[in-house]
């Protein structure tokens, strides 16, 4: 038998229903805040996601589904939807637009990574960018419009970890003394942490093993350097959360994945998730638009795992659609007459199926019962159809051609 490939998976009926209504919600959301949809290409250029998540970070180094596109470039599925987002920003001239330029999607990304609960290796995000801001306020209201989506969504009881990076410059002092810190440490640092000591230093807070950890602890903090225009942004982001009543934890060891961060950084924990607890999270990457070569543009955005939040959601199951009538057959000579009536009750607004498997009528009826129809419109030989009322058992013969308006007026 052939299967899905390992950490990918199907999305059946029952659960499109609920990433629909999840769809649905963060559309509302973020639409009304401003923001588009976007979608760009499952795959891109592999020098896309080289140079905007960076060489150094893990999904560049060991997670991307990278193939040749036969005439020997190399493409790879994307990874994640910024640098993505921000290739489309740059090849569409959106700097002319008005600034910034607030964009959302929902897209599935592919990581090469060991499958395990809320990791996979086909999963889909829902991400939102505003490219072209550098206040602090933008980054505030992305913070708000994405714990709103997961309010919506049923993923109540949520973590906001909060953190800032200063800029690159800021931080070149800071690493440097980062480095030394873990050199003198290097003896209990897992293999991976010391072999990156100088490749990337801050990924060593990301470290998942004990030893490591406990370095960890004491280390020297970039949040406790941040100096001038830096710390005011910081200090303003805050000022906005506090204002809009969002709690937060001041999280210095929070680093995330990605190379691009610059200035806020953030992430929403789900205690419900166990290990991978991060339902979301984002930041401000003011030199990626840049580093792929357009115009200096500052940007913030985040992204938010749609497994992970379905996961941790209290959601039941979306129920199935009501059907408003099923039209079953008395006999064969009946077939091409409802056929059409299926048909005639969809045109008019109703939901409508048609015996498709050939069953007895009292198999039909059964069918029909199961699948929650509000009615059965029973078509034989004549100009009648016999419309049976499901919830009270009660049926009476109306002509073929007023089935549909008497569905419509006991169903208005
Ligand atoms: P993690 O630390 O859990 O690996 P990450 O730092 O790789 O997360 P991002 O790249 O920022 O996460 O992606 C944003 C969101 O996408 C995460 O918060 C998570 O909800 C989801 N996500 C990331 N990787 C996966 C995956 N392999 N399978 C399912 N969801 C994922
Ligand atoms: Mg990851």
């Amino acid at each position: 038998m052939i299967q899905a490939p390992r950490g990918t998976f199907d999305i059946l009926p029952e659960d499109a229903a609920r990433r629909a209504r999840l769809e649905g919600e963060a559309a509302a959301i973020l639409g009304a805040a401003g923001y588009r949809r976007i979608e760009t290409p499952t795959f891109e250029a592999t020098e896309l996601f080289a140079r905007g998540v960076g060489e150094a970070t893990d999904i560049v180094r060991k997670e991307m589904y990278s193939f040749d596109d036969g005439a020997g470039r190399s493409m790879t599925l994307r990874p994640e939807g910024t640098a993505p987002v921000c290739r489309a920003y740059i090849e569409h001239g959106m700097h002319k637009l008005p600034q910034p330029v607030k964009l959302w999607y929902l897209s599935s990304f592919f990581r090469a990574e060991a499958p395990q609960r809320g990791r996979y290796r086909q999963f889909w995000q829902i991400g939102a960018e505003a490219i072209g801001s550098a206040a602090p306020e933008t980054d505030a209201e992305l913070i708000v419009l994405l714990a709103e989506v997961l309010q919506a969504a049923g993923v109540g009881d949520v973590e906001l970890h909060l953190s800032s990076l200063g800029t690159p410059e800021a931080r070149v002092e800071y690493r440097e003394e980062l480095k030394r810190y873990l050199r003198a440490h290097e003896d209990r640092l897992s293999p991976e942490v010391r072999d990156r000591i100088d490749a990337n230093p801050l990924r060593a807070f990301d470290a998942k093993d004990r030893a490591t950890r406990e370095v960890m602890q004491s280390a020297p903090t970039l949040l406790e350097r941040l100096e001038g225009e830096d710390a005011e942004h910081f200090a303003r982001v805050r000022a906005l959360l506090d204002a809009a009543g969002l709690r937060y934890e001041l999280d210095p060891s929070l680093v995330r994945g990605l190379d691009y961060y610059t200035r806020t950084l953030y992430s929403f924990e789900s205690p419900r998730l166990g290990a991978q607890s991060e339902v979301g999270g984002g930041g401000r990457y003011d030199r990626l638009i840049e580093q792929l070569e357009g115009p200096p543009t500052p940007a913030s955005g985040w992204a938010a795992g749609v497994e992970r939040m379905l996961l941790a959601t209290e959601l039941a199951a979306a129920p199935p659609e009501p059907v408003d009538v099923f039209v079953a057959v008395a006999d064969a000579a009946g077939t091409g007459a409802a056929f059409a009536l299926a048909q005639d009750a969809r045109r008019a607004g109703l939901s409508a199926q048609l015996e498709l498997a050939g069953r007895s009528l009292k198999g039909q009826l059964r069918h029909a019962d199961r699948i929650g129809a509000r009615y059965v419109a029973i078509v034989g030989e004549d100009s009648h159809a016999s419309l049976r009322d499901m919830s009270s058992g009660e049926q009476r013969e109306v002509p073929r051609d007023a089935v549909i308006a008497a569905i419509k007026e006991a169903h208005p």
